[in-house]
């Protein structure tokens, strides 16, 4: 199949992509900063359990929180240093979590205390997968779910293709770009160790058409008895949600509250493949990872190589600081970013973008009544109609929005993007998620009572 051929998946929005502003520059290594600071709840799942103490020195790559039970990870030190502190500190999520503090060795050379992971050639599969959980290795593409949770499909399921997701949709974001493109060995390495890992019998790597020149690339480099096939969609928004990919690639459905496993497939973000593909060639946990800075309100746009706990500040800092116009910041992209309020909160292993937006693209705009245009309709990618669901949330209906299937709602903000009333769709479905999720919480938490 050809690149200009390849089918996408349907509905979805064209966002401008605004890659530009640091879509040429290759990644550089920010300095170390002094201090780090390290969430134990930076995936999803149960939070991490420190093995360290406030005195203990660690080194750069040492164990320094363990598993906190199965859909969980392992945190290592990103730098060589004493931790100062196990405590409450604050979370992109806006929340005070607790987290380790660690005041970096100025002394130190910072080398690596390297894992050894061995030859994944001569292991079984469950032992890459232990390999994959020793490294603390989590979905890179945000969502930082568990990935040895996702190689280790329930019995009786198997995973026949494994896709890596370098679609990279949201807008303004190249570390997946760059990934392609500066650590192409790893991500071959990595799509190796995964297929064993999953018995897979065939890999794609799906992307889009404003990355074709990292997906030619790649093929050149791609040994030829590698059953790999790179697919060029067309740049559309949300074409790295899973689901989409799987639609583009395979033309499978994976139905509403199923998963990926169900329909025979795994998907992995690029960043965790090279990552897993650098712990085999190097050793190296998950500590760091690539992060673009961009956006009108940053000084000075930039692709870096993060340690995971730096602070939004010293990461501002190093690129020049921000413009005085500079109105809102977000972890992630302007769909599905999150916004933060505090200047120390750190850079996560999920954290792809920090990206700075001015009074020009945050601007308030009234909203209208609802015309009935159906727009929303038409551009959400999972089949839900925004326009019905946005007016129960308006009405506070939230137990009638679940029989209006809002709980498949992904949050991708397409539908609030084409909305001419300027409605706040997504917003509303956030909050009304949020407060059914609660009230299950608590209802399963009186049954457990009763
Ligand atoms: S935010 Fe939810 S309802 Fe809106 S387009 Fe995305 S999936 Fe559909
Ligand atoms: S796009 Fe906005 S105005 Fe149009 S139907 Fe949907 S909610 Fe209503």
């Amino acid at each position: 199949m050809s690149w200009a051929s390849a089918r996408t998946f349907r509905h979805g929005v064209h966002p401008g992509d605004f890659k530009e502003l640091t879509r040429n520059l290759p990644v550089e290594r920010v300095a170390f900063p002094d201090v780090l600071t390290l969430p134990l709840s930076q995936h999803l799942g149960a939070p991490s359990v420190p093995v360290v103490s406030p005195g203990d020195c660690v080194r750069r790559g040492q164990l320094i929180a363990d598993s906190g039970g199965y859909v969980s990870s392992r945190l290592h030190a990103p730098c060589s240093g004493t931790v100062r502190s196990v405590g409450p500190a604050h979370h992109a999520s806006g929340k005070l979590v607790d987290a380790i503090t660690i005041d970096r060795d100025r002394a130190s050379a910072q080398k690596l205390q390297a894992m050894r992971p061995g030859d994944w050639r001569t292991q079984s599969r469950e032992e890459i997968v232990a390999q994959v959980a020793a490294g603390g290795f989590v979905g890179l593409g945000g969502a930082a779910f568990p990935t040895h949770v996702k190689l280790t499909p329930p019995e009786g399921k198997h995973a026949r293709f494994f896709i890596v997701n370098a679609a990279e949709c949201e807008p303004y974001l190249n570390s997946d770009y760059r990934i392609l493109l500066e650590r192409t060995d790893a991500v071959i390495e990595g799509i190796k160790v995964l297929l064993k890992a999953l018995g897979s019998e065939k890999a794609f790597v799906g992307t889009e058409d404003n990355k074709a020149d990292a997906a030619t690339l790649l093929r050149e480099r791609l040994p030829p008895d590698l059953p790999v096939e790179v697919l060029v969609f067309e740049t559309k928004y949300p074409q790295g949600a899973e689901k989409m990919l799987i639609d583009a690639v395979l033309h499978r459905e994976v139905p509403a509250g199923r998963l990926p496993i169900d329909a025979h497939v795994v998907v992995n973000n690029v960043g965790t493949v090279a990552g897993i593909g650098n712990m085999y060639l190097r050793g190296e946990p998950l500590i760091e990872r690539v992060v673009t800075v961009t956006g009108p309100g940053i000084r000075d746009p930039r692709n870096l190589l993060v340690p995971v706990g730096t602070s939004l500040q010293h990461v501002i800092d190093h690129c020049g600081g921000i413009h005085p116009e500079t109105r809102q910041i977000l972890f992630g992209g302007p769909m599905m970013g999150q916004a933060q309020r505090f200047l120390d909160v750190p850079v996560m292993k999920g954290t792809s973008g920090i990206l700075f937006l001015t009074d020009q693209e945050v601007v308030e705009r009234q909203e209208y009544a609802c015309i009935k245009c159906l727009r929303c309709v038409d551009a959400c990618p999972v089949y839900l109609n925004p326009s019905r669901l946005g007016a129960l949330a308006k009405s506070r209906l939230y137990e009638d929005m679940l029989d209006h299937h809002i709980m498949n709602c992904m949050e991708c903000a397409s539908c609030s993007f084409v909305c001419p009333s300027n409605i706040p769709l997504v917003q509303r479905f956030r909050v009304a998620k949020g407060l059914l999720k609660e009230q299950a919480a608590r209802e399963r938490a009186r049954e457990v009572a009763t």
